[in-house]
């Protein structure tokens, strides 16, 4: 019998090999912990839109009413960081440099930048603006309406912006470069009615959509789409043209317009739908719907 038991000893390999496989079991386990954790941080997140709370620019960064919203954190071995900043008519930020560069992409309003010893650009919805590395530069909306934008910035060492002096309201006022303004030539509003109604003209241009359609609490295409709406219900085919291809340059797809008129049939009579529909044709079916 202890013949045996000695013969089947060598099964147990912790007594044949112990200096081999001690560790390779440690080994095997820190490959697996490394595996597992590698496979968490591979899962997709959504931040959902609503989540994530933002807040008032600082006072010794910004000047005027300035509202930060984080959209991402730089999780490495990525570094980008991304956030949606908002400013008030004439709020804009202090002079500042990014070690590597930012990127801006205006997604409502119409705004301002400028980079030292350089022109003021005005800059509206849509534009994608790059700021070199190490350049100093501010960024803000324009005098008399908001803008706001998603600045994308890269971490290096831990610092993604280097904070200087606050842009003075002379800088800030300065004329913006020689033909860069959009008011060089007159508005739709203008032309429609300046030389008969002036002030109407004027009121339509400041009020109507230098404040009211600026205003960040709807989106230009939210606005546009209860604009529509307003205009298709009450059967106004002229207003209703140059503001379905607003729409369209806001975003509004031809399929959402369709489906809008279809649904407000059964809100605001069949008639005023067909009617709709005529225009919708004028506006879409021209003229080429922008890249979404
Ligand atoms: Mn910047």
């Amino acid at each position: 019998m202890s013949d045996l038991n000695s013969a089947q000893k060598p099964i147990d390999s912790r007594d044949t090999w112990p200096q081999r496989t001690r560790p390779m079991k440690l080994l095997t386990t820190f490959f697996l912990l490394i595996a597992t954790s590698h496979l968490s941080a591979q899962t997709i997140t959504i931040a959902r839109s609503g989540t994530q709370t933002g807040q008032q620019g600082p006072s010794t960064n910004f000047t005027g009413a300035v509202r930060v919203d984080p959209l991402f954190q730089a999780t490495a071995p990525a570094r980008a960081t991304g956030g949606l900043v908002t400013f008030e008519a004439g709020a804009r930020s202090a002079w500042h440099s990014h070690p590597l560069g930012q990127m801006l992409i205006v997604t409502a309003g119409t705004g301002r930048v400028q980079q030292w010893d350089g022109p003021i650009e005005e800059i509206r919805r849509g534009d994608v603006v790059r700021i070199p590395p190490n350049t100093k530069h501010w960024h803000g909306a324009a005098t008399t309406t908001s803008m706001a934008h998603i600045a994308i910035v890269e971490v290096l060492d831990g610092k993604s912006t280097e904070w200087m002096e606050k842009v003075t309201d002379r800088q800030y006022n300065a004329p913006l470069r020689e033909g860069a303004a959009a008011t060089t030539e007159p508005t739709r509003a203008q032309q429609l009615m300046g030389d008969i109604a002036p002030t109407l003209a004027d009121l339509t241009d400041r009020v109507l959509f230098g404040e009211v359609w600026e205003r960040p609490q709807l989106s230009p295409r939210d606005r546009s789409l209860v604009t529509v709406s307003a205009l298709i219900a009450m059967n106004r085919p002229d207003q209703l043209r140059s503001h379905l291809a607003r729409a369209r340059d806001n975003g509004l797809t031809k399929e959402e317009a369709i489906e809008t008129i279809t649904h407000l049939a059964f809100y605001s009579g069949w008639p005023n739908a067909v009617t709709a529909v005529a225009v919708a044709r004028e506006v879409f079916g021209t003229e080429q719907t922008p890249p979404q």
